[in-house]
């Protein structure tokens, strides 16, 4: 009898699952035809490219700011789209950050499109073309900045000037946040939440950079996938100090600063962050796993009880799938003594650190001090922040992304995640709640890993997918 009741209670644990697993299934939606009407692409590399030739480099140094070609860029804007210079009001804000608006003439909160004009330098890469010719190749524009984030900058004025032109008003105001400064300090996108927080304007929600459409980076997921972040890690700099008394390298005592340091470093390596899968990185597995193949459905449709195995499994599937999951460190400086044969006083190495959302910078510096576990390692937070809100993915204007999405990539899945870099939108998650972190390209890995890095490029195609990514957004509103 007992035995008949346990076979009978596994039987119908077995069909609820398999209901699940049946019905995990992607939703159905049909995209709508893409809209790339006005839109010219060979045109829109052109000016891609014109804009990539202005090296506008930003850097902590004043003195090595190039002020004159930010100047000339944001002078060249006007020529290249001279409709929506004369459609929307431009104003500049601090040392250059631009904000336009574009006036719908009704009361509705407004959608703010994000990108940021300033490039990384180039100094000590290999690069296999002049990062600044701008030069366009079989159908690719190379350069620094082709995609972070000048490519953004004109995919958004790319629609919008179509849109002008064919005498378009938006539903609701839309404001364009372009910052001078986003890889160095990111000034410019607080002053634009300063300014519009000054007049009383909450936006209805915020598109900045973020994911992309990539392939063949979740397990079982063949096709494309839109990956449009919710939120992003928060940044910590901190710098661990020896000190010792010195002396003559010939005479050296064990232990000495270097040495302490390096037991300290490797403590850290040795004690990583717990791996813990956040509500947000759920949420894309909840996305994505609904197009993976059976095996692979039948476990992402009961992700929801199985987060601490998954999290091991993403935190050892790529370097990419453990930075979603954990808090990472990054030593990214050593110092020691300046010269061969002087015993350091001082040895300091530089810990970049990307918090996970759950953690605090609070927290994560206590948990530094614990598996360090040595009070003459001295702990120095140079600057950070705590990981940013999550923004909302149940409402209208998180749909309104996802249809844009699949407009112009159109068996795309879309899922949410956790942007693991800073970006300048954090700041006005003060201000919405709705602030998303996606780059409507579609890029290949090599692609990706150029970001920041040599050969940075984009395709023309993309590019042109992009601009009728924004198009679509705006005509949606
Ligand atoms: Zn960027």
């Amino acid at each position: 009898m007992r035995r008949a009741l346990v076979a009978a209670a596994c039987g119908a644990a077995v069909t609820v699952a398999a209901r699940r697993v049946a019905r995990f299934r992607p939703p159905e939606v049909t995209p709508e035809p893409p809209d790339l009407e006005g839109l010219d692409a060979d045109a829109a590399a052109g000016r891609l490219a014109e804009l990539v030739r202005i090296p506008t480099i930003s850097s902590r140094d004043p003195a090595e700011m190039d002020a004159d070609a930010f100047g000339a860029f944001r002078e060249r804007l006007t020529t290249l789209y001279p409709g929506t210079h004369r459609a929307l009001d431009r104003e500049v804000l601090g040392d250059g950050a631009l904000l336009y608006r574009w006036r719908s003439g009704t009361d509705l909160p407004p959608m703010v499109l994000m990108a940021h004009y300033d490039v990384v330098p180039v100094a000590g890469q290999d690069w296999s073309r002049d990062p600044f010719s701008g030069l366009i190749e079989d159908g690719v524009v190379h350069g620094r900045g082709a995609i972070d984030d000048k490519g953004a900058l004109v995919a958004i004025l790319e629609a919008v000037e179509s849109l002008v032109a064919a005498g378009f008003t938006p539903a609701r105001d839309v404001y364009l946040s372009f910052g001078n400064d986003e890889e160095v300090f990111g000034v410019g996108a607080q002053l634009a939440v300063e300014t519009l927080t000054s007049r009383g304007i909450r936006p209805w929600a915020v598109l900045d950079e973020g994911g992309a459409v990539v392939s063949g980076v979740f397990p079982g997921v063949a096709g494309q996938t839109a990956v449009v972040g919710l939120a992003e890690k928060g940044l910590l700099d901190v710098e661990l100090i020896t000190t010792d008394a010195g002396g003559h390298a010939s005479a050296p005592a064990r232990g000495g600063a270097p040495a302490r340091l390096a037991r300290a470093i490797l403590r850290i390596e040795d004690h990583p962050f717990p791996a813990r899968l956040h509500d947000v990185v759920l949420g894309m597995v909840d996305a994505l796993g609904r197009h993976a193949p059976t095996g692979y459905r039948a476990l992402f449709a009961h992700a929801e009880y199985l987060r601490p195995a998954l999290a091991r499994v993403l935190s050892r599937a790529s370097r990419e799938a453990n930075a979603l999951v954990r808090t990472t460190v990054a030593i990214t400086q050593l110092e020691g003594s300046k010269a061969r044969n002087v015993l350091a006083t001082r040895a300091r190495a530089h810990a970049n650190i990307r918090i996970a959302l759950g953690e605090t910078v609070e927290s994560t510096v206590d948990h530094l001090r614990r598996v360090i576990d040595d009070p003459d390692v001295e702990l120095h937070v140079v600057g950070g922040n705590d990981p940013s809100p999550v923004s909302r993915a149940d409402n209208e204007a998180f749909a309104l992304v996802g249809a844009a999405v699949r407009s112009v990539y159109p068996d795309a899945a879309v899922a949410p995640y956790v942007m693991v870099q800073a970006s300048d939108s954090r700041h006005f998650s003060q201000i919405c709640d709705s602030v998303y972190r996606f780059m409507p390209f579609d890029l290949s890995r090599s692609e990706l890993a150029a970001l920041h890095a040599a050969d940075e490029r984009i395709s023309v195609a993309a590019l042109h997918r992009g601009a009728g990514f924004y198009r679509y957004l705006i005509r949606h509103l």
